[in-house]
C-alpha cells in the first residue's frame, strides 16, 4: 500500500515538474510562425484592452473607497495571457483634470506590464 502511495506521489511530482519545465521553456521551442501569430494576437488583445475601463485616465475604473483600488486592479487578469497579475506600484496620477489612482500591474506569467487608472467615487448618502 505504501509503495503504491509513494508511486502516486512521485508521479504527481513528476507531472508538476514537467508542467513547470513547459512553462519555463515551452515558448522557446515554438515555431517562428506560431510565435509571430502569438505576438500578433497579443498586440490585438492589448489594443482591445486599451478601450476597456481602467486602461486610460480618460476612462478609469471606479471604486467607492481607496482600500479597494489594488484589489480591483489585481482582480483583472493579464490582457495578454489571462494569468493573474500583481500590483507593483500604487500612486496618484495628477496629470488629468482630476487626481486618479494609478496602479502598475505586472503579469506573473508573461511579464506584461500596464497601468490601471482608478477613480474613487464616494457614495452619496441619502
Ligand atoms: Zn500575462
Amino acid at each position: 500500500m505504501s509503495g503504491y502511495l509513494l508511486g502516486a506521489v512521485t508521479m504527481g511530482l513528476l507531472l508538476l515538474f514537467g508542467r513547470e519545465l513547459w512553462r519555463a521553456f515551452g515558448r522557446t521551442i515554438v515555431s517562428p510562425r506560431d510565435r509571430a501569430r502569438d505576438d500578433r494576437e497579443a498586440r490585438e488583445r492589448i489594443e482591445a484592452a486599451m478601450k476597456t475601463p481602467g486602461a486610460t485616465p480618460e476612462n478609469p475604473l471606479e471604486v467607492t473607497t481607496a482600500s479597494l483600488v489594488e484589489s480591483v486592479a489585481t482582480n483583472l487578469p493579464c490582457v495578454v495571457c489571462g494569468e493573474a497579475v500583481i500590483a507593483e506600484d500604487h500612486s496618484v496620477d495628477t496629470t488629468g483634470a482630476e487626481p486618479l489612482r494609478k496602479v502598475d500591474v505586472h503579469c506573473r506569467r508573461c511579464g506584461h506590464r500596464r497601468p490601471l487608472y482608478v477613480r474613487i467615487v464616494h457614495e452619496r448618502l441619502h
